[in-house]
């Protein structure tokens, strides 16, 4: 079994995108710079947003945060967008999800400029993606793509099943897996919580990929010998082993499913960290000259 080291390659790869913003800054070109909006004090947002800002300045990037009130209109939201769409400093910018009840989050991501779209979930994004254009991936399959082709995992004709649907994670990772490209060219079967017979499903993936947010829901019967499993899941569980009496767990049963595996994801130190490469490869490539 070969663990799939997110800590290790995410370190490689912003090593090189900071070789890259030094090449740039000696070009006399722009340095990029990633803003965030971040509407009210949800802890975990908080979290992630000064995760994206601490990693941006370890590469050289810019970064800035837009802090909203909890109580903020939709039309003053949409109008923070409309000077973020216009300001030429900011390269690309991500509006932290989840927003107040009160805003349509749809609405929320077709205002965003497709071109600083960083995040991939403007509809024109995920259009492209479908045709297989060049487009800005969503950060999570990205980082996934860039895992397997970084430890060269084969993927061509096989069985890549992935578990969840969502618009972030899932559906587009299924698109990326189908497509006739490398990593892609495999069969896919994308499930979810109406899929009839799952485990004999994921049974027969070559690759599987967990993405439903359910402690270690996948156990080790349902995967094949020499199976590579990839855990998306991140669920903050009770725990008499830490201090905070939390730990993250994963959607894969790792102990008992790693065993079987030729390659496998911890958690954490896995897909998390190659989720913020996704989105600084993505802001790098949205930066003009
Ligand atoms: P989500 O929007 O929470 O949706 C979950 C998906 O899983 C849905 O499609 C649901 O099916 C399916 N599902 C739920 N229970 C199921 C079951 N028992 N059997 C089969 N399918 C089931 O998904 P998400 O936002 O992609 O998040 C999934 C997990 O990934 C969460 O733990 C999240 O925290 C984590 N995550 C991690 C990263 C990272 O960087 N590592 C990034 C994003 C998300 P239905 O569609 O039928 O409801």
């Amino acid at each position: 079994m070969i663990l799939l080291d997110g800590k290790k390659l995410s370190a490689e790869i912003k090593a090189e995108i900071t070789a890259e913003v030094k090449q740039r800054i000696a070009e006399r070109k722009k340095v990029p710079h990633l803003a965030a909006v971040l509407v009210g004090n949800n802890g975990a947002s908080e979290t992630y947003v000064a995760s994206k800002a601490k990693n941006c300045a370890e590469v050289g990037f810019q970064s800035s945060v837009i802090r909203l009130e909890e109580n903020i209109t939709e039309a003053a939201l949409l109008s923070a967008i409309d000077g973020l769409n216009r300001n030429p400093e900011i390269d690309g910018f991500i509006v932290q999800l989840p927003l107040p009840e009160h805003i349509s989050v749809q609405k929320i991501m077709e205002a965003i400029d497709p071109g600083k779209d960083v995040d991939g979930f403007h509809p024109v994004n995920a259009g492209k993606l479908l045709q297989h254009l060049p487009t800005y991936i969503p950060a999570t399959p990205y980082g996934i793509l860039l895992m397997l082709e970084r430890y060269k995992i084969e993927t061509s004709g096989k069985h890549c099943v992935i578990i969840g649907r969502s618009n972030i994670v899932g559906m587009p990772m299924s698109v990326l897996m189908a497509r006739n490209d490398y990593p892609g060219n495999c069969t896919v079967t994308l499930c979810h919580s109406k899929t009839k017979n799952l485990s004999e499903v994921v049974r027969s993936g070559d690759i599987v990929i967990a993405a439903l947010g359910s402690p270690k829901f996948v156990k080790a019967e349902m995967i094949k010998e020499g199976a590579v499993v990839i855990d998306v899941g991140i669920t903050r569980v009770e725990s008499k082993e830490t201090k905070s009496g939390f730990k993250i767990s994963g959607d894969v049963d790792f102990e008992n499913v790693a065993p079987k595996c030729s390659y496998i994801t911890p958690v954490p130190g896995g897909v998390g960290l190659m989720t913020i490469i996704g989105l600084l490869k993505n802001t790098l490539t949205a930066t003009r000259d």
